[in-house]
């Protein structure tokens, strides 16, 4: 197909055709430009939203206008889009398309009679001179992209050195596709319990990793390197579609069950968020209602407009929305107060002093008087011994999670800790 037209979505497709250009028979090298923009969020906020959809429509069609008959132009992310230049005859000549790219970037976009700018922030590789796979084509890309972010520059071209510098996030070994493809990534499922009754409320899906080399790893240890690139959309749709398949058969035993999955900043930014989510709940039969998508409060502030929207959309599905480890981040009670989200989880640290700090035990009270007064039901994280469940139950928390009601645990362990009882004590009062 002709470069005309509309831009691709997806990185699916981008690796497709990458894979597709490597093969054909005229193949000699593909650039990759990937790039990202800056300052829409002070068009919408002077323009409108509208104003900022049409300032990134401009920019496409300049894109469009930049590639070659057999480049190829994709749309990845809410502002992100990819240049893929076919057959460019060396570094220079991909160099050279970032910089007419830079300058349509830089060209401001009427807006009526007013003028609005955008900034591009681009990383540029090639295949097979820098990469040595589609992959790896796209991880340097990354990288690149990355550090003309972090250094303010209009774009970078890959160099082995990125790489070293961004080695220590995670472990290098982890690759997504391969944890994927081989199985290695599992669900593990923590109880959330309601304060009052201690009955099952539901679980929250936390995700770990099967090293074949050294056994069960925790997010931390694999998580910060998925969520600094493209990959974190693939964790969330396995993370989704994971606890949901659980769901469906755990909200037959119980009910009002309630699945809450995390999302990762990069998630909110994914224009097929919706869809997948839409997605997930039909093939597992699940109203909406029974899934809560947990955001960390943190995450929100990174962009709070574009998350406010994004927000609302599920929200519009019926998914229930909660923010994750309150408190540590900047959040003011006016985005509160306006923010579409039924659930407020107060992070894990202020429940771990609230027994010996006093202002800790403040804080605390205030955030569930805060959350109220907003209509939102709140959740305590990391509770760890039962004078810490007594003390929120009397302070009018309404469920807990933590050590002292049960560590994560597999699906089965947990159906056996906490679903068998529960049929156990049906069968028995139906006797
Ligand atoms: P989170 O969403 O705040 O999850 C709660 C974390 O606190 C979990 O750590 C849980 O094991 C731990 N925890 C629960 N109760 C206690 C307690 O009583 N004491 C202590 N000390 N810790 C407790 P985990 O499983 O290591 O997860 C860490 C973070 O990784 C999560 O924090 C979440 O932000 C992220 N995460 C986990 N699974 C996923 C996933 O599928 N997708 C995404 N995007 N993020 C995930
Ligand atoms: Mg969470
Ligand atoms: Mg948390």
């Amino acid at each position: 197909m002709d470069l005309a037209g509309t831009p691709r979505f997806r990185y699916a497709l981008l690796l497709r055709e990458i894979d597709d250009m490597w093969t054909a028979e005229d193949f000699r090298s593909v650039g990759l430009v990937l790039i990202r923009l800056a300052g829409l969020e002070a068009v919408n906020a002077n323009f409108g939203y509208i104003g900022g959809d049409r300032a990134l429509e401009e920019f496409e069609q300049r894109l469009l206008a930049v590639a070659r008959q057999r480049d190829r132009v994709f749309r990845v992310g809410s502002t992100s889009f990819a240049l893929l230049i076919h057959n460019p005859t060396n570094e220079g000549h991909a160099v050279l398309g970032a910089e007419r790219i830079s300058r349509e970037a830089r060209e401001p976009v009427l807006l009526g009679a007013r003028r609005a700018r955008l900034q591009a922030h681009m990383g540029v590789s090639l295949l097979p001179e820098l990469a040595g796979g589609t992959e790896e084509l796209l991880r340097h890309c990354e990288l690149a992209l990355d550090e003309s972010r972090d250094r303010d520059e209009p774009y970078i071209v890959y160099s082995d050195g990125l790489a070293a510098g961004s080695a220590g996030h995670a472990r290098a070994d982890f690759d997504i596709h391969e944890a994927l493809d081989k199985a290695e990534l599992e669900m593990y499922f923590q109880p959330k319990v309601h304060l009052g009754s201690r009955e099952l409320a539901g679980a929250e899906a936390l995700i770990r990793w099967n090293s074949p080399r050294d056994g069960v790893q925790l997010p931390e240890a694999f998580l910060p390197g998925v969520e600094r690139g493209w990959a974190i959309h693939a964790l969330f749709g396995f993370s989704l579609n994971a606890a949901l398949r659980q769901a469906c058969d755990w909200c037959q035993k119980v009910p009002e069950f309630v699945m809450a999955v995390n999302m990762s900043p990069g998630n909110l930014e994914d224009p097929y968020l919706i869809d997948t989510v839409t997605d997930a709940l039909g093939v597992w039969n699940l109203d909406a209602d029974r899934l809560v998508l947990e955001i960390t409060e943190t995450a929100l502030m990174r962009d709070p407009r574009a998350s406010a929207a994004k927000l609302q959309a599920l929200h519009e599905l019926g998914v229930r929305i909660a923010i994750d480890d309150f408190g540590t981040g900047h959040a003011s009670l006016a985005y509160l107060r306006d923010l579409p989200a039924d659930e407020l989880k107060i992070d894990r640290s202020f429940i771990t002093q609230m027994l010996t700090s006093d202002r800790d035990r403040r804080i605390v009270a205030s955030i569930i008087q805060l959350a109220h007064a907003v209509n939102m039901q709140v959740v305590a994280e990391g509770i760890e011994d039962g004078d810490a469940a007594q003390v929120l139950q009397d302070m009018g928390c309404e469920i807990g999670q933590g050590y002292f009601f049960n560590r994560p645990l597999s699906a089965g362990n947990f159906a056996t800790a906490w679903l068998r009882e529960r049929e156990a004590a049906e069968a028995g009062a139906d006797a």
